[in-house]
């Protein structure tokens, strides 16, 4: 996961770059390629930034959602339906096994935004927790791409059904779960500060 790719520096795509043959027939080598993607001519120094860029932020995201993760419990199916939305039916979700596949799911739902992030715009992305009574029952995942990308919001949300097995549930727009959890924590803090 943690593996760096040459990525084109306008859409992120991963590049396959075959620089071996091409080496050796000229010895300065490949300097530029064409994303299959976006079909722009990108040179190879700067997709190999951008690959190194995108390499950190979604390590930065997935070890947040990991760390985030560690802390749900176990839940039965039913109770982690509406532990990320009131009345979400189990069409409205996905299983994933196991954490590392969630973690592959989740930076490839917020690849817009990491993009963004490995250009040095302001693009956020933020995993937060979501608790019922104080316990910690499922996980938010909220991000906004760059005004350059349009201010796209993601949402997700995540409960644990299984050792490690998940749901997670892509609302069709935002529900604010997020922001929710973030205004009770600073309502809390208020309260005891
Ligand atoms: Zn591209």
């Amino acid at each position: 996961m943690s593996a760096e790719f040459h990525r084109c520096p306008l859409c992120a795509t991963v590049l396959e770059i075959h620089t071996g043959i091409w080496k050796r027939l000229w010895p300065f080598g490949v300097r530029e390629t064409t994303c299959r993607s976006c079909r722009h001519t990108v040179a190879i120094r700067d997709a190999r930034v951008m690959g190194q860029s995108f390499a950190y932020w979604a390590a930065e995201l997935r070890q947040h959602l990991l760390n985030a993760v560690k802390k749900l419990p176990n839940l039965p199916r039913e109770e982690a339906l509406n532990a990320m939305s009131r009345g979400l039916t189990n069409e409205q979700t996905r299983n994933i096994a196991t954490s590392e596949s969630l973690a592959h799911f989740v930076v490839q739902m917020c690849r817009p935004i990491i993009a963004d992030q490995a250009h040095g715009r302001t693009a956020h992305v933020e995993v937060m927790i979501l608790e019922e009574r104080g316990k910690p029952v499922a996980v938010g995942v909220l991000g906004k791409t760059s005004a350059e990308s349009g201010d796209k919001d993601t949402e997700l949300l995540l409960a644990r059904i299984g050792t490690d097995q998940y749901l997670v549930h892509l609302p069709l727009k935002l529900l604010g779960r997020v922001q929710e959890a973030q205004r009770a924590q600073r309502g809390e803090k208020a309260l005891r500060g």
